[in-house]
């Protein structure tokens, strides 16, 4: 038996079957070998009928002891009563009625799960169910693990419910019998006290108690999180052993002097941050990091004094923005940093003329500026550079995963600085950025004032309204942000445009302005330029707002229909305020929320630390939702999960790291049967890692 063999080359597989098995993507023996139970039932997770309390979810086990189709006040529905040795349970289908009534039959052992109500007696609705043993006998109070197996219609029909699984996968198993090659060396398998790949095979289907279950699991776990992170390690070792030709003498004539004339020291974070940093630059490999800090902990000065030793180097920077409202205040930042060097500063964005373009273009092609400062326009083709050496890329997240591979491409030997303030859990950080080095920000400037959170009912605006006038009236500024403009989604938002007019008439004797999306960029920078000079008292906004904007005297934000927001979002719009001396308010505007969304509101009421709130919401919305794993280059997982194994992602990460530092091309030959798994079925990404 070969693992990658067709399905129907198994005697007991069907062509009907294996058609379905086709359309669910499994094809080879190995496919259906991974087609692991999505839960197991043993007696820990099972109720008794007689322990079961309202609400609570629960599977009972049981006999189908009585099946009938039944006259409700609207339609006819399907009840089942299902007794264990204690008691008895109803299961009532309103849907599909006519469907479930044809699975089961009297005396059918079945597993029902689900949320339990009580109606003149305890049942479920709609509960998911299993078909267990045939025989009568209850496999569960032999102490047996019984393995239920994702299903959908299709293979239900087909016959391929959970029992039709397990019919299916036991001849199988009992079949491996020495035939599963292991790929990882002894040293590892023992080193990080993993069971071998049949056993995790046989255990994974069939335990014979949890003990077992839990080491198979953690074999498949570590095998899915390995490959990942070894084609990553893979990729990391490609560069570094690219060999940079500028070489970096010192510090240079400016960073200390620069340094020494900032308003303020750095925290020790930032202190700390420098020194990897320079690390990396004076070595003879290009510098790949990331750099992660929360909202306000300083990442422009970082990447600004980053410049300094590139510029007393003799190199060109880049530094790049998603957006054009921060590449104009970058420049700024810069342009005041630099004063009083003989360094010189541009902007490049894509809203000037081609003439002004085609001017800087040569300017910078001739080394004229130090520091270039721009939006992607500064990537474009026809930018060329005289001696660049530094890339920073600041709000990594808006420009996306795949894009960040370009940028990269495009810097070639140039030492990288990738800058986010999304903050992500570790274990996420080591997927999606786990060819990156991470120094990480995690201390605030001293002195930052505190920010309030409410959050509040619709109905109390009134009174939000009256305290923001107070704050006007002692000369701060507010921001209102409406989560979005579009028409059609009106029916229950009040867009920023309706909310604009409303406040232009509250606040009358101050100024008041709406910004927007859809509005042409030089109009917004206006608008923004007016707001920092405090001349827009009130900026009424959708969420362009969002990154990066630093002005120190807005002490107010106010979000109306919050709970339309995630939450890592919530954090970077209440980051705009508490940035100077005057204390924030932050107040959540909530119309109609669900005890969902009232719980998001109440984290950001409860913490402002942004590790925590990224944590909550990766819980909330799963991590596929916010990054994408498709767009991240990487396997999908289809048993481990980064947020919840983050312990053997980090082993297997360190397994990994090693193995490819010690055989970058895996030519060992303890370590062939790895790079056979590789090009059999990571071949695509093996060529991005460089491996093939
Ligand atoms: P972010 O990390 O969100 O990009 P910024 O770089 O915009 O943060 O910094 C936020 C504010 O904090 C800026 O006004 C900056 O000048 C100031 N700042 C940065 N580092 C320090 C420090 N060590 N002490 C005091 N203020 C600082
Ligand atoms: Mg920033």
């Amino acid at each position: 038996m070969k693992l990658n063999a067709d399905i129907l080359s198994l005697k007991y597989m069907g062509s009907k079957k294996a058609e379905v098995l086709n359309e669910t993507g499994i094809f080879t023996i190995a496919d259906l070998l991974e087609h692991y139970p999505r839960r197991y039932l043993d007696r820990s997770t099972i109720s008794y009928t007689t322990d079961l309390q309202k609400d609570m979810q629960a599977t009972v086990v049981g006999k189908v002891t009585g099946t009938q189709m039944r006259r409700g006040r609207r339609r006819a529905y399907f009840e089942m009563v299902v007794a264990d040795e204690r008691g008895f349970l109803k299961c009532r289908w309103f849907n599909g009625a006519k469907w479930i009534q044809k699975r089961f039959k009297k005396g059918d052992l079945v597993a029902v799960s689900g949320k339990v109500d009580f109606f003149g007696g305890f049942q479920m609705v709609h509960p998911d169910f299993d078909l267990l043993s045939e025989d009568g006998s209850n496999p569960i109070n032999t102490g047996i693990v019984v393995p239920l197996y994702p299903s959908g219609q299709k293979l239900q029909s087909a016959g391929l419910d959970s029992r039709g699984f397990r019919r299916l996968m036991k001849p199988l198993i009992e079949s491996l019998n020495g035939k599963i090659q292991e790929f990882l060396p002894q040293a590892i398998l023992e080193g990080q006290k993993l069971i071998g790949l049949e056993q995790a095979f046989r255990n994974i289907h069939f335990p014979e108690n949890l003990d077992e279950l839990k080491q198979a699991r953690r074999r498949m776990k570590f095998n899915e999180l390995f490959f990942m992170q070894l084609l990553l390690a893979i990729r990391r070792q490609g560069k570094e052993e690219t060999v940079k030709a500028n070489r970096y003498t010192g510090y240079g004539d400016y960073l200390t002097s620069q340094y020494g004339k900032l308003p303020f020291e750095l925290t020790d974070a930032q202190k700390r941050v420098m020194g990897e940093i320079w690390d990396d630059l004076r070595s003879s490999h290009p510098m790949n990091r990331l750099l992660q800090g929360d909202v306000g902990s300083g990442k422009t000065v970082i990447s600004l004094l980053s410049a300094a030793i590139a510029a007393g180097n003799g190199y060109q920077s880049a530094i790049m923005a998603p957006t054009e409202i921060l590449a104009e205040q970058h420049f700024k930042n810069a342009v005041r940093f630099f004063e009083g060097t003989p360094l010189r500063v541009t902007l490049l964005t894509g809203s000037q003329t081609a003439a002004q373009k085609r001017e800087l273009y040569k300017a910078i092609r001739e080394g004229y500026y130090h520091v270039i400062i721009g939006t992607h326009a500064l990537i474009q083709g026809k930018v060329k550079f005289e001696k660049l050496q530094l890339v920073v890329i600041d709000e990594q997240h808006r420009f996306g995963v795949l894009q960040r591979g370009e940028l990269l491409e495009k810097a070639g030997e140039a030492d990288v600085l990738v800058m986010t303030a999304t903050p992500i859990p570790r274990t996420l950080s080591m997927t999606i950025y786990g060819d990156l080095a991470v120094s990480i920000i995690d201390e605030l400037p001293a002195g930052r004032q505190k920010i309030l959170t409410r959050k509040v009912d619709v109905h109390t605006l009134p009174k939000v309204y009256d305290f923001i006038r107070d704050e006007l009236k002692v000369g701060r500024q507010a921001f209102v942000v409406y989560p979005l403009i579009e028409e059609s989604e009106k029916i229950d938002l009040e867009a920023a445009t309706q909310g604009f007019e409303k406040l232009a008439v509250h606040f009358k004797g101050y100024k008041t302005a709406l910004l927007h999306g859809r509005m042409k960029s030089e109009e917004k920078d206006g608008i923004m330029q007016a707001f920092s000079r405090n001349e827009i008292q009130v900026l009424v906004s959708t969420t362009v707002i969002e990154v990066g904007i630093d002005i120190p005297n807005a002490t107010i934000m106010l979000i109306e229909n919050a709970e339309r927001f995630g939450l890592a979002q919530l954090h970077q719009l209440r980051g705009r305020i508490g940035r100077g001396e005057h204390r924030g308010v932050c107040v959540l505007v909530h119309r109609k929320p669900n005890e969902d969304s009232l719980d998001r509101l109440n984290i950001m009421v409860e913490t402002r630390d942004g590790f925590k709130i990224a944590e909550e919401d990766l819980r909330i919305r799963g991590a596929g939702d916010i990054f994408g794993t498709r767009q991240s280059g990487l396997p999908a997982l289809k048993i481990a999960n980064i947020l919840y194994d983050g312990d053997i992602l980090k082993q297997a990460r360190q397994t990994a790291f090693d193995l490819a530092k010690a055989d970058p091309h895996l030519r060992k030959s303890d370590h062939k049967n790895i790079r056979a798994v590789i090009l059999d079925k990571y071949a695509e990404l093996s060529t991005l890692a460089g491996i093939g």
